[in-house]
């Protein structure tokens, strides 16, 4: 991180300060009577790092931030982040917003610093960590924590299946036949079940870290930011448990009452109420600065219950690098999704940002790139205005792009969107410089491995051409809407986008979601449609999203064998005992 200066260096004397924070972002200062002043600052280096470790043994690597001007001095601001509690009384931890609160107590080179902090505050919480270190790393199988997912009834109901568990003990022993559908025959229905489906590994992490979290800290409040995931089973799981949610999937908060937060409402929200000691947990979709600087002022644990993907973080990163290059990043992804919302929020740190949506949108804005004119600027401008950096400027800021994207969209969509700038650069600037002018060389860089492998893996089980197929999973999971327009574009209106087995009613009234493709707001609607009952020995596919447990899978199986009669269904057992017998010997 560069350092910066707040004000221009005078010939006053240099002071070194270091800033120590704790691991809840609060901050050391040193009282003085009743004010409150710098903890540790020297002459040189050596002296304000001595004054640092005869308090905190153990520290992470100093890094220096910024230079600021005050009482007479010019101070260069170094952070590190330390362990343990300071040694005696007046060396204290505080958080940002009670040292605001105490303005009038600060010593004014403590006010400047503190002052100057804001552009860096993001930095605060992950001090331990180095740029390419990731937060939430993808835990490996011996750290898996499975029983989480059988510790009662309930949570066996929704995580457990004994189907699904058959068909990947099925895959894990056969490799070569791992990438095909797996058959559920059940006599008057067969189930086509794709070789990848469900749960993903970003989910899997978020839901254990949740889980954990709310076991380990009985007494504790404990919040998600929103959503853990897009999945209300899962959600009410664990609410159920007493995770509580600070606001919705689309940022509106919650009242200390429970509520949505009204326009014109004054209800308290739970937001101001939260303190350093709770707990606040980061879905798996990350969060945005804005969100995340509000808990480090607040002095919350912010690094160590964030569960974001590391594939997440991974297109973050690729952000910055592009920024550092000198792209402007452009986003493909919807504008209301947390994870884009937390994508732009970090990629605009580093570069000019933009999201676009559709393939549609990049077309106007390679007509702008092309042929650039006043009325397609304003065009331009009204469009892009929410969905890009203030400054964005069309003239500087679409010479060099990058493109990342919301991970969890089709794969095919992003690649025809870079395609499509790169061939209108190569109009612009030629066959040979045209390339230079889109970054990132490989084109996958950062689309979501688990997304990808679960299309793949449903367009193998729809080449196998069954008669209907259910997709299963929340209502605002992406991820699982891109597996239901596979499907739809297969079977036409013999695919349905499910919650549960509740929205199967009968053989005439399936409950199918009808997504909000172009509306920016959630308004999507549940639409009745029938199920085609005139087939006979019926082949129907079921797949879940990311986010979908493998419980609901079984329980939509059994559900749609139900709307059969029982003396045309093979008993369960025998189902299993079908895979279980496909498991080549010594497998
Ligand atoms: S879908 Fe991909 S990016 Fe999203 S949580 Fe899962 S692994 Fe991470």
């Amino acid at each position: 991180m560069p350092a910066t200066t707040i004000s221009p260096p005078s010939a006053s004397p240099t002071l070194f300060t270091f800033l120590a924070f704790d691991a809840g972002n609060r901050l050391a200062v040193r009282r003085v009577g009743t004010g409150l002043e710098l903890a540790f600052v020297g002459s040189d280096l050596d002296i304000a790092a001595s004054r640092l470790e005869a308090h905190f043994q153990h520290h992470t690597p100093v890094a220096e931030y910024f230079t600021v001007a005050a009482s007479g001095a010019n101070y260069r601001v170094f952070f590190a982040q330390v362990e343990g509690v300071p040694v005696g009384d007046e060396v204290q931890f505080l958080s940002l917003e009670q040292l605001a609160a105490g303005r009038a107590d600060l010593a004014p080179s403590l006010a400047a610093i503190i002052a100057g902090l804001e552009p860096h505050l993001m930095a605060i919480p992950y001090l331990h960590l180095g740029e390419n270190d990731y937060i939430y790393r993808f835990r490996v199988e011996r750290e898996r924590n499975h029983e989480i997912y059988a510790q009662d009834p309930a949570a066996r109901i929704l995580y457990e299946s004994q189907l699904c568990e058959a068909i990947k003990a099925l895959n894990r022993t056969n490799e070569r036949s791992a990438n095909r559908p797996a058959t559920l025959d059940f006599g008057a229905v067969r189930y086509v079940i794709p070789s990848h489906f469900g749960f993903c590994l970003g989910v899997k992490n978020a839901i254990e870290r949740a889980y954990e979290t709310l076991a380990a800290n009985p007494g504790r409040r404990v919040f998600m930011l929103s959503e853990l995931i897009h999945n209300p089973f899962v959600n009410e799981d664990l609410q159920r448990r007493g995770l509580r949610f600070l606001q919705t999937d689309k940022s509106r908060p919650f009242t200390i009452g429970g509520g949505l937060a009204q326009p014109g409402d004054s209800s308290p929200l739970l937001w101001d109420t939260l303190t350093g000691d709770d707990i606040v947990i980061i879905p798996a979709f990350g969060a945005t600065d804005e969100d995340k600087k509000k808990l480090i002022r607040k002095g919350i644990r912010v690094a160590q219950f964030d569960a974001t993907c590391m594939l997440v973080e991974k297109v973050w990163k690729a952000a910055r690098a592009f920024g550092r290059e000198g792209y402007s990043v452009i986003i493909h992804g919807k504008a209301e999704h947390e994870e884009t919302k937390a994508t732009f929020s970090n990629s605009r740190r580093f570069a000019p940002s933009l999201i676009i949506r559709s393939l549609d949108e990049a077309r106007l804005i390679g007509e702008l790139i092309l042929e650039p004119s006043p009325a397609r600027t304003a065009a331009f401008a009204e469009r892009f205005r929410v969905l890009s950096t203030p400054d964005f400027d069309p003239a500087r800021h679409l010479v060099r792009i990058a493109v990342v994207n919301q991970t969890t969209l089709l794969m095919n969509e992003t690649v025809s969107i870079i395609d499509f700038f790169r061939g209108i650069y190569r109009q612009k600037y030629g066959e040979t410089d045209g390339d230079s002018h889109v970054g990132g060389s490989g084109r996958k860089d950062t689309l979501c491995y688990a997304t990808q492998v679960n299309q793949d893996a449903l367009s193998r089980a729809l080449a196998e051409l069954p008669d209907a197929a259910f997709v299963i999973g929340g209502q605002n999971s992406s991820n699982t809407y891109q597996l239901f327009r596979l499907c739809e574009q297969a079977l036409g209106d013999r695919a349905f986008f499910i919650q549960s087995e509740e929205n199967i009613r009968s053989l005439d009234n399936v409950q199918h979601y009808v997504f909000p493709v172009a509306s920016l707001a959630h308004t999507g609607r549940m639409e009745r449609r029938n199920f085609p009952k005139e087939m006979d020995a019926m082949r129907i596919l079921i797949t879940g999203g990311a986010s979908c447990p493998d419980g609901l899978i079984q329980q939509v199986i059994l559900r749609v064998n139900a709307l059969f009669p029982a003396t045309r269904l093979r008993p369960i057992e025998d189902v299993l005992g079908d895979c279980k017998a496909s498991i080549p010997t010594g497998g």
